[in-house]
Order: C-alpha cells, then structure tokens, then sequence
C-alpha cells in the first residue's frame, strides 16, 4: 500500500529500529505533531525516549507486526537489516516505504552492485562469490582488493584486504563461505555521500554532497559542501536520482560514492547504498531548509519532499566510545558546549565502548574550511 491521501498529524507513525537514526526520526516527527511507535527489541533501545510507544520484540515477532499495522498510519525503517518479509507482510495492510524489496536488494551486495549496473552507474570492478566455485575464476582483475561479506557488513566489519588470490581464497573461508564480493582497491581521492528523497507522487529532492571522511572504517567527519568540483557534485546529485527512480524507491535514500582521480581523469563509481537517512547527513538537522529525518516523515506520509536548501556550510563530527573515560566518565564539553556556532548531539547510549556511535556534533561557519579547523580544535578538547 502507498498513501493516496497525505497523512497528517497527530497520526501514528511507526519504525522498525530504535537506534540513534530512529530516534532523530522521531524527534523529527514528534516535532511536527506525530506520535510514534518503535519496534526495538532491546529495552534501552536511543529511540525509545521520544516515543509513544515501545514495542520491545524481535522485527519478525508477529503480535508487534500485527500492532503496528493495526495502530500505525504508515511504517518505515532505520535499519536495513530488519527482515524484508516483515515489511511485506506490514505493506499488505499500511503504507510502508522503502518496499521490502528495495529492503532486500540494499542488504545484499551482490543484488545492490548488480542495480547500480543495471541502473547505467558505475560500480568498482567486482566479482560476485556465491558459493566457493567461483573463486575458481580468475582473480586478478579484481586483485589487490576487499572481500566483502554480502550481508550484514557494516563500518567495515566482514571485510579484509586480499592482495593476492591465495589470499582471497584464504579470506573467504574465514569468512565462513558465506556469500561475497570481490572488489578492486581503488585510489580514492576522496569520498562523497548523496541522499535523495522520492515521493510517492515521483517527486525527487537531493540534499547538497556530503565529503565524508573515515577512520578505522567508521564515518569520522562530514564536510558540506564537499570539497569538489560543481559540475561533478551535480553528476553524484544526479546519478543519486537514477538510482532512485530505477529502484522506484519511495523514501530517503543514502548513496555514498567513490572520486577517483586517474592523472586529469576524476570519475565517480557507486560503493554502496543505504535505505534510510545516514550518519552523513546528520548535518541536515543543523544545517539544511529541512533534514532527512523530516524528509522520511514527508515521504512516508505521503507529502511533497521539502526543500533542501543549505543555511550554512557545516562540519559533522562523529563521536564514539572512544571519546569517554576508561571509568565511563563523560568526555569534557566544555569548549564544545561555549561554541555559540556548534550544536552537540547525544543519543542517550548508557554503555560507551569503542567503536560505538554516542552522538555527533555539527560545526557551522562562514565556510567548510573555517567549520573543519574549528571542529577538529574542538576535537582535541574533548
Ligand atoms: P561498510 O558497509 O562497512 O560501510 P564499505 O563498502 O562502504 O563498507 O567500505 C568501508 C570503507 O572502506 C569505505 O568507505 C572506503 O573507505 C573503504 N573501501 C571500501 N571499498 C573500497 C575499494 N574498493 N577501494 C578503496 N577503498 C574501499
Ligand atoms: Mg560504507
């Protein structure tokens, strides 16, 4: 089902996933006049607190899938990895978007990489490894390179570096056999996200690029505007929207892109996708006409998405365990706090551990270089 008439507040929305992007979500939607129901199964689920309603249970436990189809107006989702079946049997009696099959091809590689193909994109040279046999093919275009679990990978977990084809074979059943992709290493000059709203009515909006740099494999900064040449942050803009509409995609779509540079030659090939809002466009809360999670809101109810128009160029810093004390005692905030340009974010995680998303915070200046110098100053305080 898809909303045919704009659903409006004080309707009841429902997400499955209570993590730190469902809870911005329903901070968003609460905001403007929604109620919410999370589906989480862990108690101390981020989202939890600005909800109406908790149902703590696992995403395919059919009691709290029947309550949210009875309860809830429309139903999306924060999480990729929530069953596609769930969101089938939900979309046979409420609007729900994204589709559960949208769901099911951002969850495998090997379908995703094979879209963004069949979509006219481009995607590093790869290799799909159903089963053992194929790595019977011969490798070496695809070497040195990163095998990549097919499912449930994530801030560069299920990943190793393979240089040569013994090691690839050796990586794969370490990797327990399961389903892969080979994927050439490529020189990056830099990496770049895209996050395009569709309508149920077709309509598009894409937020400004985002350049995003990693550490350890995990998002660490957010610049926007990205660091990069016009004409080729409108081709990123651009090829987001065909992703999109190829996929017939209703939501808030991530798609998060590679810059190579070959001499004077600067391309851009897809690596990944995301079907909800991403960590890198946190900045849009801060920073943007209207912000993703708003835009998840729209989609799902059935509005035209809303502006995406930037207020002020912003630096996003992610904040992880790593940031707290060994004792658990919280980092010093003072100089982040008496920044009158800087917003913190916290998403209320009692447990801090290394590697774990705490919250974020957004630098906005007079320019990204100004907010990147500012942030990482900031950074060192802490
Ligand atoms: P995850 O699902 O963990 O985000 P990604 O496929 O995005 O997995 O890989 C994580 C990071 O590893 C990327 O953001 C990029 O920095 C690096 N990486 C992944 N694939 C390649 C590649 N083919 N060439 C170079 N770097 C890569
Ligand atoms: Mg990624």
């Amino acid at each position: 089902m898809s909303a045919k008439q704009p659903i409006l507040p004080p309707a009841m929305l429902g997400i499955l996933g209570g993590g730190q992007l469902g809870r911005m979500f329903a901070m968003a939607a609460k905001t403007m006049g929604y109620r919410v129901t999370v589906l989480d199964p862990d108690a101390g689920a981020p989202a939890a607190d600005f909800a109406d309603v908790h149902l703590c249970a696992a995403y395919n436990d059919h009691a709290a899938l029947r309550e949210l189809a009875e309860t809830c107006a429309a139903i999306t989702t924060e999480f990729e990895n929530v069953n596609a079946e769930s969101m089938r049997w939900l979309a046979q009696h409420v609007p729900v978007s994204p589709s559960g099959d949208c769901l099911a091809i951002a969850q495998d590689r090997i379908q995703e990489k094979a879209w963004i193909r069949k979509a006219g994109l481009a995607t590093a040279p790869y290799l799909a490894l159903d089963t053992v046999a194929d790595l019977n093919h011969d490798l070496s275009p695809y070497l040195p390179g990163i095998l990549k679990t097919a499912r449930l990978g994530y801030d560069g977990k299920g990943q190793v570096r393979v240089q040569t084809a013994s090691d690839a074979r050796a990586a794969y059943a370490d990797l327990g056999g399961q389903p892969c992709v080979l994927e050439k290493m490529l020189p990056l000059r830099c990496e770049v996200s895209a996050i395009v709203t569709r309508s149920n009515a077709h309509e598009v909006a894409v937020f400004p690029l985002a350049e995003n740099r990693h550490r350890n494999g995990i998002l660490d900064i957010s610049i926007v505007p990205a660091q990069l040449a016009p004409a080729l942050a409108e081709e990123a803009q651009r090829m987001a929207v065909r992703l999109a509409e190829a996929l017939d995609y209703i939501g808030v779509l991530a798609v998060e892109f590679f810059v190579l540079e070959d001499g004077a030659e600067v391309a851009l090939v897809i690596n990944e996708i995301a079907p909800r809002p991403h960590n890198s466009g946190h900045y849009t809360i801060d920073a943007c006409v209207t912000s993703q999670y708003q835009q998840q809101v729209r989609a799902m109810c059935g509005l035209h998405p809303g502006a995406t128009g930037l207020l002020s160029p912003v630096v996003m810093v992610n904040l992880l365990g790593d940031s707290w004390r060994a004792d658990g005692g919280e980092p010093n905030w003072d100089v982040l706090m008496q920044a009158p340009n800087t917003h913190l974010h916290l998403y209320g995680k009692a447990e801090a551990r290394p590697g774990r998303k705490m919250g974020h915070y957004c630098v906005l200046a007079a320019d990204s270089e100004a907010a990147l110098q500012q942030a990482e100053a900031i950074k060192d305080t802490l």
